[in-house]
């Protein structure tokens, strides 16, 4: 398996970046407020080791910030960027849809305060244009002034090698979503899928992953429900794969991700290599992370999280 060129994708780019199951979970705490190497490993359940592989990578692409808290204590503390602030949408869709389709005593104990509004929100995604809910269904995709091929790595350097079923702590209030992101693999097929593409072959030609790994991604994604499947042909017996709603609802997360990767992650400084453009209204679609009270853009200093 060698590696392939494919055409260039901001959520391939940021999922390069940030798309590992620890690097999702290090941002997560430190949005939360959990900024120091004690707080983290306890509260990610990661290693020693891959805790400060990753804080260096994440400072790398400035994403963190390492500070020392005062001049007595001399602790480390890591801080957000403008970079990384820029993801707390991806954060609010990931616990809104993880809040959607997952029950469980400390997801159910998650509350978002608005302060300006002073309600218990629910975050949601609207069209900045006509003010509609967004669904990919009306996606629309034109190659963007950016339109190039990319490389994609067989290996990326800060994957971890961790499976599927390694589970992160109890307290990670989007564990679900992260454990289907977090796999580099699984979240391409769902972003292809969100292109359009529904077989086997077709995932397997923008991707540059073994067959059998491809397979068990697949089936993963079937059992998560994230995945229905239906045969096409019978003999040989092939199937192909569409998204069931869950899996749309995961849409608005996977544009915070496009939205975020076109601003963050074009080296070239070429602009977007594709423009979404919203079915409804016909225009450009950028997603706005709105309260579903006051109709407000979300802002992190102005949302309060309650974990119990
Ligand atoms: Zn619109
Ligand atoms: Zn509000």
């Amino acid at each position: 398996m060698s590696d392939l060129l494919t055409r260039a994708s901001s959520i391939n780019r940021a999922l390069d970046q940030i798309g590992d199951k620890w690097s999702l979970l290090i941002i997560q705490e430190v949005f939360w407020g959990i900024n120091t190497f004690s707080g983290m490993l306890e509260a990610t359940g990661v290693s020693r080791g891959v805790l400060s592989d990753r804080l260096k990578w994440l400072q790398r692409i400035g994403c963190l910030r390492k500070r020392t808290s005062s001049p007595e204590s001399r602790r480390a503390v890591y801080h957000l960027t403008r970079k990384s602030i820029e993801l707390y949408d991806s954060a609010l869709m990931a616990i809104a849809w993880e809040r959607k389709h997952y029950r469980t005593p400390s997801l159910d104990a998650v509350q978002l305060m608005h302060k300006p509004c002073g309600k218990l929100i629910n975050p949601r995604m609207i069209c900045g244009t006509c003010g509609e809910d967004v669904d990919g269904r009306e996606a629309h995709y034109l190659p963007g002034p950016g339109a190039t091929k990319d490389v994609r790595e067989k290996k990326v350097r800060r994957r971890s090698t961790l499976s599927v079923d390694e589970v992160p702590s109890e307290r990670s209030v989007y564990r679900n979503l992260v454990n289907l992101v977090g796999d580099r693999w699984t979240a391409n097929v769902i972003a292809l899928a969100y292109h359009g593409q529904n077989r086997f072959e077709e995932f397997h030609k923008e991707l540059p992953v073994a067959t059998n790994i491809l397979s068990d991604r697949l089936r993963f994604l079937v059992e998560q429900g994230v995945f229905g499947s239906r045969a096409y042909q019978q003999r040989p017996r092939r199937f192909e794969y569409y998204l069931t709603e869950k899996g749309w609802d995961m849409y608005p997360f996977f544009l915070t991700l496009l939205q975020w990767g076109d601003k963050w992650c074009d080296p070239e400084g070429k602009g977007a290599p594709m423009v979404v453009t919203h079915e409804s209204c016909g225009n450009h679609l950028k997603g706005r992370v709105v309260c579903d009270h006051c109709g407000e853009v979300l802002l992190a200093h102005d949302v309060d999280i309650y974990l119990e």
